[in-house]
């Protein structure tokens, strides 16, 4: 079916941290233009999207991503890449290998220290049962340059390391002169905020230990945090009395 235009616009699929009991980790899924991309792609993946594409009123499955903006290797982040390719490799009606963007060492570490162990000898109905697989058999690897903005589809995107104990990258993403920003996983960085704040919707992460702290954040300007929502949040995070909103999972968040 033909793809209606749609202005930018966020569907949170978790906003849990990797420890969450009630909370699917943090992903979501971004919508401009004709383009569907997700940030992050954790698991359960298949049931996440559905359920929160379906209370967003808009029901998509995996065969109706085009992208993924991969931040890092944490498995709360990249834990449903091995079922997003395996689906996408074999689905009857699949649309073939999703598009994949990440940093030059986080695509030297996909596939060599995660994906080729269960995926580097998987059987491949065209080609046998010993065959050798290689990532790119799964996705189309696209590394990308921090400062140095590049196109997925209708979005523009701009993406900046961020502090964490692993190569990680926040982005910004543009599409029809509206800006969604993103932190991804980072401790507090006045930089990073900073570069993330000329956004006219920002997702910012807050947890215990290496993440940002929320009583650093809580200290924001108030029209920087009125552009703000919380992600990666803790079970115990007291989101009545939070003074920076929390995001919701199958919320539909238009920039
Ligand atoms: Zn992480």
């Amino acid at each position: 079916m033909t793809r209606q235009p749609v202005p930018l616009q966020v569907i949170p699929l978790g906003v849990g941290d990797y420890f969450s009991r009630v909370n699917y980790t943090t992903t979501f899924l971004v919508l401009g233009g004709t383009t569907r991309m997700l940030i992050d792609c954790s698991d359960p993946l298949q049931k996440e999207l559905h359920e929160a594409t379906t209370r967003a009123g808009l029901p998509l499955g995996v065969n109706d991503i085009d992208a993924v903006l991969l931040t890092h290797l944490h498995g709360d982040h990249a834990n449903g890449l091995e079922g997003l390719g395996f689906f996408r490799k074999q689905a009857k009606d699949s649309p073939g290998r999703p598009t994949i963007y990440l940093l030059p060492e986080v695509l030297t570490d996909l596939w060599e220290r995660r994906l080729r162990g269960p995926m580097g000898r998987a059987h491949m109905p065209t080609k046998g049962i010993d065959a050798v697989s290689e990532l790119t058999d799964y996705f189309d690897p696209h590394p990308v340059e921090p400062g140095k903005p590049f196109r997925v589809g209708d979005l523009e995107i701009e993406a900046r390391r961020s502090r964490h104990v692993l190569p990680c990258m926040g982005c910004k993403i543009h599409y029809g002169g509206r800006t969604l920003g993103y932190s991804s996983d980072t401790d507090y960085d006045p930089a990073h905020i900073e570069f993330l704040s000329d956004s006219d919707l920002i997702f910012h992460e807050t947890s215990g230990g290496v993440h940002a702290d929320y009583q650093l954040l809580a200290k924001l300007p108030e029209p920087l945090r009125k552009r703000m929502r919380l992600v990666h949040l803790p079970d115990d995070f007291d989101r009545a009395s939070s003074a920076i909103e929390p995001a919701e999972a199958g919320k539909v968040y238009v920039v």
